[in-house]
C-alpha cells in the first residue's frame, strides 16, 4: 500500500544508514517527512539534584540531531524539529499536515514504550497509521532462537545460542535521495533547541579531556574508519580495551551506538571486511562478542520489563542500601579520598564519559564499600554518560549490585588491585587529580599511607588538599 504522506519518527536512530523504518517509509510513502521530537521530560530535575539529562549528553544528541538535518538536506529532504511530548507535539503536526502514517523504531523499555503506545492511540483516533520497526540490535528480534520470555538469563548461554542458530540481516543501504515536500516546509523546520532553554549551561571543553566526539553519524562513521582503517586498532582491541587514557584504548563506538548515529550490523560488517582484507584474530572476534553484551541486556531488558529499574532488581533481592546523599556526593564529585575512584569520577563529570574498567571499579565501591542505593549512581550516570543506553546503564548497574542475573556471588573490585593492574604508575589518577600529581608512581593511589611529613613535603595535607578516605573499608584495599 502507498501511502501519499509518510513522517518518519526518528528516535535513538539517528542516522540514514541500515534504517528499515526510513526505508520502509521511502518504497511505501509518495512524500517522507523525517521528525525528531525533542520531548522535555527528558530533561526533568531528579530528587537527586542533577537533571535526568545533563548538559554533555543533551549537547551531544543536538549535535547528532543537527548532523542528521544536514545529511538529509544533503539528499533533498530536511528534518522538522518539534517540541514537546511526541504523543501530542507529533500528534498534532501529523493531523496538520496531513500524515497518512508515522513509522519509528520500537524501543524496550517502560517510559518509552509508553510514549508510543499514547502516540499510537493518538494517531489512531485521528485514522493515522503506525508502523514500529525493531532496529537497534545486532541480531534482529525475530531471529533470536528462542522467544523473548525465555531469553537465557546467563550471558554464555544467550551468546552461544545466538552464534550457532541466529542469523545477523544485511544492512540496508542509507538512501541518496527523499521526496520532501519542500515548498510547504522550508521556512517551518524547526530550530534545534539550544541547551539552555532546559536550564542547563554549555559544557566547558576540559583540557584535560582527550575525547574528540561530537555527536552525529557523520562523525560515527569517521571513527570507524579511522579505528579499523587507518589507524588500525582493530586488531589490537583485545589488548587494549583495559585501558584508561586517550581515545584509542577501545573503539568509543557507544555515545554514537546509544544514539543510533551507527548501526551495530554497520559495525558488525565492517569488521568482517576488516578480518577478510586485514587481519582476523581474538580481538576482531572481541569486539563483536562485546557487541553481543549490548544485545543481551536488551533482550534482558525487554524480557524483565521494568524489573530493570526496581530495587530489587530482577533477582528480588532485598532493600537494604543506605540513602546518605553526602556520601553520594562525595562520590559524584570525585572526592571520596580513593584516587582511582575519584580520577574516574572526575572523567565522568568533565567530559560525559568513562571507560569499562572505571564503571566497574567506581559502581563497585559505590554499592559495594559504601552501600549506597545502585540506583541512585545508575541515575547520575543516566545524566551524564553521553553513551547512556537505558538497557546497558541499567543492566550493567544491576550486575555490579548484585540483583542481576550475574551467577557469580560478588562482583567487589578491590580499588587498589584494580589501580596496579590498570593504573601502575598512577597517570591516568595523576591527569585527573591534580593535587596528588607530585606524588610518584603507584604512590598516588594511597596517600593514606604515606607519612604527613613526606606528603607536606610535596603540598599534601589529607583533609585539607585531598580528602581523607570516606570509608573504613579502605583497609580493605590494601593487600
Ligand atoms: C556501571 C556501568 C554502566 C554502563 N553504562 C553504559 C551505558 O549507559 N551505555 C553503554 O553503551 N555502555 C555502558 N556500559 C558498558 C561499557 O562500559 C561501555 O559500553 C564501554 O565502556 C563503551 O566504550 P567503548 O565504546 O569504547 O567500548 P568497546 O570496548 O570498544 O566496546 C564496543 C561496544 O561494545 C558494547 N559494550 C562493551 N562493553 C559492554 C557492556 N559491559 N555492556 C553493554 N555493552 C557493552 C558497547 O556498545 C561498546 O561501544 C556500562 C558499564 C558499567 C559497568
Amino acid at each position: 500500500m502507498k501511502f501519499s504522506r509518510i513522517a518518519v519518527w526518528f528516535r535513538n536512530d539517528l542516522r540514514l544508514h541500515d534504517h528499515e523504518a526510513l526505508s520502509k517509509a521511502i518504497q511505501q510513502g509518495e512524500e517522507i517527512i523525517p521528525v525528531v521530537c525533542v520531548d522535555p521530560r527528558m530533561f526533568f530535575q531528579t530528587d537527586l539534584g542533577f537533571p535526568k539529562t545533563g548538559a554533555i549528553r543533551a549537547k551531544f544528541l543536538m549535535e547528532a540531531i543537527q548532523n542528521l538535518r544536514d545529511s538529509l538536506r544533503k539528499i533533498g529532504g530536511d528534518l522538522i524539529i518539534l517540541n514537546g511530548k511526541p504523543e501530542e507535539a507529533l500528534k498534532d503536526f501529523a493531523v496538520q499536515y496531513q500524515i497518512k502514517a508515522v513509522f519509528f523504531s520500537k524501543e524496550v523499555t517502560s517510559e518509552e514504550r509508553s510514549v508510543e503506545k499514547s502516540l499510537e492511540k493518538a494517531l489512531f483516533s485521528q485514522g493515522i497509521a503506525c508502523e514500529s520497526f525493531w532496529q537497534s540490535t545486532l541480531f534482529h528480534l525475530e531471529d533470536l532462537p528462542f522467544p523473548v520470555k525465555q531469553v537465557p538469563e546467563v550471558f554464555t548461554q544467550f551468546r552461544k545460542e545466538l552464534e550457532k542458530s541466529s542469523p545477523i540481516r544485511e544492512l540496508i543501504p542509507s538512501p541518496n535521495t527523499i521526496n520532501f515536500p519542500k515548498d510547504e516546509f522550508l521556512t517551518s523546520s524547526g530550530e534545534i533547541p539550544n541547551i539552555k532553554s532546559y536550564g542547563l549551561d554549555e559544557p566547558k571543553q576540559d583540557e584535560k579531556s582527550w575525547l574528540e566526539i561530537k555527536g552525529g553519524e557523520s562523525s560515527a562513521l569517521g571513527r570507524l574508519q579511522s579505528y579499523f582503517w587507518e589507524r588500525d586498532l582493530l586488531k589490537i582491541y583485545k589488548k587494549t580495551r583495559n585501558g584508561l587514557i586517550g581515545m584509542d584504548y577501545s573503539s568509543k563506538f557507544s555515545p554514537w551506538l546509544a544514539l543510533g548515529c551507527i548501526s551495530p550490523r554497520k559495525i558488525y560488517y565492517e569488521v568482517k571486511r576488516y578480518e577478510k582484507d586485514r587481519k582476523k584474530n581474538d580481538s576482531t572476534y572481541w569486539l563483536i562478542f562485546e557487541l553481543i553484551w549490548r544485545d543481551y541486556f536488551r533482550f534482558i531488558s525487554k524480557k524483565h520489563g521494568d524489573k530493570i529499574f526496581h530495587i530489587e532488581g530482577i533477582r528480588h533481592q532485598k532493600d537494604s542500601w543506605r540513602r546518605d546523599t553526602d556520601l553520594f556526593h562525595s562520590w559524584i564529585e570525585g572526592k571520596t579520598g580513593v584516587p582511582f575512584v575519584d580520577a574516574n569520577m572526575r572523567e565522568l563529570k568533565s567530559t560525559g564519559f568513562m571507560s569499562n574498567r572505571g564503571r566497574q571499579n567506581v559502581a563497585s565501591f559505590l554499592v559495594n564499600d559504601l552501600g549506597i542505593d545502585w540506583t541512585w549512581g545508575a541515575s547520575y550516570f543516566e545524566s551524564q554518560l553521553i553513551d547512556y543506553d537505558v538497557c546497558s546503564n541499567w543492566g550493567n548497574w544491576m550486575y555490579v549490585a548484585g540483583v542481576g542475573n550475574d551467577p557469580r556471588e560478588s562482583r567487589y573490585f578491590n580499588i587498589l588491585r584494580q589501580g596496579k593492574n590498570y593504573d601502575p604508575n598512577g597517570d591516568f589518577v595523576r591527569l585527573w587529580i591534580p593535587e596528588l600529581k607530585n606524588l610518584q608512581g603507584f604512590d598516588i593511589h594511597q596517600p593514606w599511607d604515606l607519612s604527613t611529613a613526606h606528603l607536606k613535603n610535596l603540598k599534601i595535607q589529607l583533609g585539607h588538599t585531598y580528602p581523607h578516605p570516606i570509608v573504613d573499608s579502605v583497609h580493605r584495599l590494601s593487600y
